[in-house]
């Protein structure tokens, strides 16, 4: 594939962090983003050549980004499956991962039966479109249980906590809609790797221990702090992930750790939080993974160049405001830690504004990289008066 200038454009649906990170990701193989996004000035904006205002899953938006772009991918799920078909069919222009992946990821429900009929191992769930059938449903899985929305909700939003009968029905009220609900896995710890379709084959990044707390990302470190025979069977269950997915990129797939079992939680066609590690903790970063692979060049190597945490920088902020960060000094005075600012200009609880990785070397381990992370997340805040 010649170089020259202007380089092929990769045009992604979503200009979030992720395609922020993409963006950085590409310019040094001299590909060119231009992405969509209804939020003018999305983060994604200032390392694109450009920015199509419109809805992740306007028709006339995805057409402008195709006619602007060789390669079409997306980094978000809002997108609409049917709508990439038809421009990718109209214009030429390929899209990856396949349309027909994100139509199944898309609802949690065809997600786990498709993941479950291709002997993937996933917790025991039930579909529910009433009050009535998860009561019915919740009689055979037990208590507590997880109801989900099946389209729509991320970071835990869509997700409601079932801990007894007389929690039946505002459970079900507050989804609104069609629904699954799944047993309460009582796991020792989540893990994630990142998979690789190539035109060359697959592959996948060393498996990342993730932290939530209130259902969100935040801390993972690469080693997890497991064992080996473990971290084989998250490959394994990873492995029979991806040959369930059609069309080439990375994929995000969440598991549990049971301690007698790797059970999958759920996938993401596209780069996603768990792997942010890798920017600076692997040979490859998984943004630069998943353009290499969309522009069908060959995947590169997802060594782990030494244990390396990650911590998301999240809104500590009760109301909504302009956003600005203080403390971050601490990680630019501190070696082997980056800073990650994603550029939004406003500040809400819980939003994701950034994020911190800190690498080891030869003497440290992931519990030293994971503590040092944590910490220097501690010192940072959004506060306007607060000092750090
Ligand atoms: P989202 O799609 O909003 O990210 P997930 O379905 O991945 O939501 O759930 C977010 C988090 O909630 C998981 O990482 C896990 O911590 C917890 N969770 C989800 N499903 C279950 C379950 N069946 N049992 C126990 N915890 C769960």
């Amino acid at each position: 594939m010649p170089l020259s200038v202007p380089g092929p454009t990769l045009g992604v649906v979503g200009g979030g962090q992720l395609g922020r990170m993409l963006g950085e990701a590409a310019a040094p193989l001299g590909v060119e983003l231009v992405v969509s996004d209804p939020t003018p000035d999305a983060p994604a904006a200032p390392v694109a050549r450009d920015q199509i205002v419109g809805d992740f899953d306007d028709p006339e938006t995805v057409r402008t980004l195709a006619e602007r772009a060789d390669y079409l991918t997306y980094e978000i799920e809002l997108t609409d499956p049917d709508v990439l078909e038809s421009v990718s069919e109209e214009t030429g222009v390929p899209v990856h991962p396949a349309p027909e992946t994100l139509r199944i990821i898309q609802d949690k429900l065809v997600q786990k039966e498709r993941l479950r009929d291709a002997g993937v191992p996933v917790p025991e769930f039930r579909a529910v479109g009433s009050a009535a059938e998860l009561r019915t449903a919740l009689e055979e899985l037990g208590y507590p249980a997880m109801l989900k929305a099946r389209e729509g909700g991320y970071d835990g939003r869509g997700n409601v906590l079932v801990e007894s009968p007389d929690e039946v029905d505002a459970a079900f009220e507050k989804i609104a809609g069609p629904a699954m609900v799944e047993e309460f896995v009582d796991f020792e710890r989540e893990l994630a790797v990142m998979g690789c379709i190539g035109v060359d084959g697959t592959d996948a990044f060393p498996v990342t221990e993730t932290i939530h707390e209130e259902e969100i990302l935040r801390t993972m470190v690469s080693p997890a702090r497991t064992d080996d025979a473990t971290l084989s069977a998250a490959r394994a269950v990873a492995d029979d992930v991806l040959s369930v997915m059609a069309g080439r990129g990375v994929f995000g797939i969440e598991l549990f750790d049971t301690g007698d079992d790797i059970l999958l939680n759920e996938i993401a066609p596209r780069p996603h939080n768990s792997g942010h590690w890798t920017i600076e903790g692997c040979h490859t970063s998984q943004f630069e993974q998943h353009v290499r692979a969309v522009t069908g060049r060959p995947l590169g190597s997802t060594e782990r160049r030494g244990p390396t945490a990650t911590a998301n920088l999240l809104g500590d902020v009760s109301e909504r405001q302009p956003a600005t960060l203080r403390g971050e000094e601490a990680v630019f005075g501190t070696d082997r830690a980056h800073l990650h600012w994603y550029g939004k200009s406003e500040v809400y609880r819980l939003r994701k504004m950034g994020h911190v990785t800190v690498s080891g070397d030869g003497g440290t381990g992931p519990d030293d990289v994971l503590r040092t992370a944590r910490d220097l997340r501690d010192g940072c805040t959004f506060h306007p008066e607060e000092d750090p």
